[in-house]
């Protein structure tokens, strides 16, 4: 008899943003072909029995083969930093195609593609960040980058050599509206950051554990709503980056209250540490910096609160590996102030299994007994919604076969040497965490199983995303905005 189905994954429980069930997943072509119980044979089988069949996760946020604005490269390829993430259970990222001040969007995209078509063995996407809003850039380079299939922007509202001020903020946001983009924005108020940094290093305050202090609290909320303001004022949908702060989270709780089309991302820095991780001998705590820094324990628990409620909608890493060395977060020397610092730390591989443990193996109450599903949701299924990926983020008949088989029961002691990132250390080692993702697919195609990698590197495929309902405007404008009601001014085509 010939088998119907290249693959077959047998006796596992399926699981989805909706609920899980007892299934198995047929593979055919590198899609999901059928669900069900008892399906026909496949050319290949894997017993799930005991384990779950989950969509791959998706992350969204990941510096990986980029040169920092301070002219850092990350200790990250396309290869290691994707089997990394595959080795965590991930089957598509999104990164950086990063312009800095003077550069050409068009070619920093075009040489970015290079070196992921080479190296990238799982799915991904660009955001393409923009710190140079010049009129080329605004009105030929990110409409066509856009057109073809780059439907996100990456803004920073802080950090000197690439921060974008209010006017061309508006600039771009106008233009996402125009082109249908996401726009993305690590929002911070910078002259609050960056007269805390100089105010510290004046009076001495130099050691790692004051960079959580730099970064005010107050100055988060700040700028998420001078960012909300803009965007209603042109009626453009945004995505607000690694929130940190319970405040942070009102402000978007409060913007979506107000039906404004705001999404939000938190990561495990936020939910798994606080400041006090920073507090640490020497420069030791360089490895716990990363901007926004970790807050406190109510910080933790209003962001779980808000996951569960849906004004925070996805968890990404916002990996950003510097090795704890000269090449990396020591560059400045071993007399370093925290501002000489780099800020970021590495996420790939940590993410899912922390999140995994805390959602399915620990239960968190908010969350009341759907654990499972919010994993799946947080980590696959609304990334893919939000960034529009068609065919991702769920098992489904037509739908890449994009899969991780966790076994639940695994324990696992995370440590610095069983990353397969370059970084050199996990901010995370030293945690056990109960569950892992086992058997990693990519389209029907082993990428991780039995411990080893199986993928070769250029086998990943980019993915071209359009904005998608996420990035549609809401069709309501403010006065100013309305012809109807400003005196016929049209502003926004
Ligand atoms: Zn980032």
């Amino acid at each position: 008899m010939t088998a119907n189905y290249d693959l077959v994954i047998r006796g596992g429980t399926v699981g989805s943003a909706t609920g899980s069930f007892r299934a198995d997943v047929a593979v055919k072509d590198g899609k999901v072909a059928a669900l069900g119980i008892g399906l026909g044979e496949g050319t290949r089988e894997i017993d799930a029995t005991g384990k779950f069949v989950l969509p791959g996760g998706i992350d969204t946020h990941a510096h990986v083969e980029q040169v920092s604005a301070g002219g850092l490269l990350n200790a990250d390829t396309f290869e290691s930093a994707t089997t990394s993430a595959a080795f965590g259970g991930n089957t598509t990222l999104i990164s950086f195609a990063a312009q800095h001040r003077g550069l050409d969007l068009r070619k920093v995209v075009d040489d970015y593609a290079v070196l992921a078509r080479r190296g990238a063995l799982i799915d991904y996407a660009f955001h393409l960040i923009v710190a140079n809003p010049d009129a080329k850039t605004i009105r030929q380079d990110l409409p066509a980058l856009i057109g073809e299939g780059h439907a996100s922007i990456k803004v920073f509202m802080t950090y000197d050599l690439i921060k974008v001020d209010d006017e061309p903020l508006l600039d771009l946001l106008l233009t996402a509206r125009q082109h249908r983009a996401l726009i993305c924005v690590h929002a911070e108020n910078h002259g609050m950051i960056s007269w805390m940094g100089r105010k510290l290093v004046e009076k001495g305050y130099v050691a790692p554990k004051y960079h959580a202090i730099s970064h005010p609290r107050g100055s988060e909320a700040e700028a998420f709503n001078r960012l909300i303001t803009a965007a209603e004022l042109l009626d453009q949908p945004i995505m607000i980056f690694h929130v940190s702060t319970a405040e942070g989270a009102q402000v978007i709780r409060d913007a979506r209250g107000r039906g404004l089309k705001v999404f939000s991302e938190t990561c495990p820095q936020y939910l798994f540490l606080t400041r006090h991780d920073l507090d640490k001998p020497g420069l030791e705590g360089a490895k716990w910096m990363c901007s926004p820094p970790p807050r406190e324990q109510v910080d933790q628990d209003a962001l779980w609160q808000a996951l569960a409620l849906g004004d925070i909608q996805t968890v990404s890493s916002d990996h950003a590996p510097y090795r704890f060395d000269e090449t990396g977060k020591l560059s400045g020397g071993p007399n370093s102030t925290f501002k000489q610092i780099a800020n970021g730390l590495p996420g790939l591989e940590t993410r899912l299994p922390l999140l995994f443990d805390a959602l399915v193996s620990q239960g968190r109450p908010e969350f009341a007994g759907r654990g499972l599903d919010a994993f799946v949701n947080l980590t696959a299924t609304a990334p893919a919604e939000i960034y529009n990926l068609p065919g991702k983020g769920a098992l489904l008949p037509g739908y890449d076969a994009d899969i991780a088989i966790w076994d639940p029961a695994k324990q696992v002691t995370i440590t610095d040497a069983a990353m397969h990132d370059l970084t050199g250390f996990t901010p995370f080692a030293g945690r056990s965490v109960t569950g892992w993702p086992e058997h990693v697919l990519v389209r029907g195609e082993d990428v991780v199983s039995g411990g080893a990698l199986h993928a070769a590197p250029g086998s990943g495929r980019w993915l071209a995303r359009t904005g998608g309902h996420a990035a549609t405007p809401t069709g309501r404008l403010v006065a100013d905005m309305d012809p109807q009601r400003n005196f016929g001014a049209a502003l926004l085509d």
